[in-house]
């Protein structure tokens, strides 16, 4: 069955504004309003969070992240930008790769096991989608989540 996208984006981010009261969270889903996916909506949920999490966690000093979706013919783009501490040119191949982490050092504070991103990415690629991040360092992050459109 078709799932709607638009609200269980926003369920999502009202958890996390929940779960991060000291966070903004700026979006804009307004444009795929009638949009819908055919996925299991726990998948799209957990590839959300694993985004919004790390978006949360690797930006604890700016607390500002703008999620808006962009509706193309057959697809569905979904993007959560941060503004935080970013990846690293020589690292950014790597992000998707099981338990690969960036700088210890820089994380070590951060829990994570590195495995949030392969997930993801797996979960996307099951249903044909694209999942990319360009990033720079000390600026922040882009997420592109692509996902097909489900269509009348
Ligand atoms: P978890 O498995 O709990 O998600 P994790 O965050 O370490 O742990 P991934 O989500 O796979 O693992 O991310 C891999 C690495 O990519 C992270 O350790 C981090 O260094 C980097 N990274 C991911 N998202 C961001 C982001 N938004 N900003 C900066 N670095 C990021």
């Amino acid at each position: 069955t078709p799932l709607q996208l638009a609200p269980l984006i926003q369920e999502t981010l009202k958890r996390f504004e929940a779960l991060n009261p000291e966070f903004q969270f700026v979006s804009n889903t307004e444009n795929i309003h009638d949009v819908m996916l055919v996925m299991n909506p726990l998948h799209v949920e957990q590839i959300l969070m694993i985004i919004l999490d790390n978006a949360v966690k690797y930006s604890l000093e700016t607390k500002r992240i703008d999620i808006h979706a962009i509706l193309l013919k057959q697809e569905v783009q979904i993007i959560i930008e941060d503004h935080g501490i970013g990846i690293p040119e020589a690292d950014l191949p790597f992000v998707f790769d099981r338990f690969y982490r960036v700088d210890k050092a820089r994380n070590h504070e951060i829990a994570g096991t590195g495995l949030g991103l392969a997930i993801a990415k797996q979960l996307v690629m099951n249903v044909h989608g694209k999942l990319t991040i360009t990033s720079i360092e000390t600026q922040g992050t882009r997420v592109e989540l692509t996902l097909p459109i489900y269509q009348v």
